[in-house]
């Protein structure tokens, strides 16, 4: 069983070629990091795993179930932040599943908030509890942390290393940081040339950024 299976993705813009057969697997539960130059069509095969890009070919053996964080948060300003979080859901109770998620990523405080009194990493922290309620068992991850400064951007690793441990879904994490790669992936794929170029499995020791004691004093500060 595997939580995402792709066979020769393909994907062309004005015949220029980005994605030129793409194959990826990913097991449940594993952590995979997809490393590339800009440019390279990370961001086009994540689309892609995500149902967003019509354009793209091949097969596409991923869960319905399935969220996508961006570089960029995405909020909708004219609704409040639970609003935001369950936006598109359906359903009773959906006030409370935000405010469950929102408590997932310390912010169940600005429930009532509106997303422009948000700094940059509560906006990436409420798009992750956006993910989070809807419970996947794929969580596409495009440079979630890119725009963050480097203080906010190891919170918000180290929030996302607690949450996948936790949940423990699938995650394909887009990146062009290598010791991103290291810090939070099990394997670490190389897009070139619209292919995987390159794979390995990150066995070297990393820090144990979820326990770090400095960075739980940190996220209560948050
Ligand atoms: P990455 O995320 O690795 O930086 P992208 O997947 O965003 O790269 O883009 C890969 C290439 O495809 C780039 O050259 C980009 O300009 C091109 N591209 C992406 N989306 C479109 C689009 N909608 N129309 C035309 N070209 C696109
Ligand atoms: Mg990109």
């Amino acid at each position: 069983m595997s939580a995402v299976v792709v066979e020769d993705a393909r994907r062309e813009f004005d015949g220029r070629v980005v994605l030129d057969g793409v194959d990826l697997t990913i097991a449940p539960g594993e952590f995979v990091a997809l490393l590339g130059a800009s440019g390279s069509g990370k961001s086009t095969l994540l689309r892609a795993l995500a149902g967003l890009d019509r354009g793209a070919t091949g097969d596409f053996g991923v869960p319905d179930k399935r969220a996508v964080v961006f570089q960029e948060h995405r909020l909708m300003p004219w609704s409040r932040v639970w609003r935001n979080v369950t936006l598109g859901l359906d359903g009773t109770g959906l006030r409370k599943r935000a405010i469950d998620a929102l408590t997932e990523v310390g912010l169940e405080a600005r429930a009532d908030a509106w997303p422009r009194t948000l700094s940059g990493g509560e906006s990436q922290r409420v798009a992750l509890a956006r993910a989070l309620v809807r419970t996947p068992d794929l969580l596409l991850l495009d440079e979630p942390f890119g725009a963050l400064d480097a203080l906010t951007r190891l919170k918000a690793q180290g929030l996302v290393a607690r949450l996948w441990a936790e949940h423990r879904p699938a995650v394909l994490l887009v990146t062009h940081d290598v010791e991103e790669a290291l810090l939070l992936a099990d394997r670490a794929l190389l897009l070139r040339d619209g292919r995987i170029a390159e794979e390995f499995i990150v066995d070297v020791p990393r820090p144990r950024l979820i326990d770090h004691p400095r960075l739980l004093t940190l996220r209560r500060e948050l």
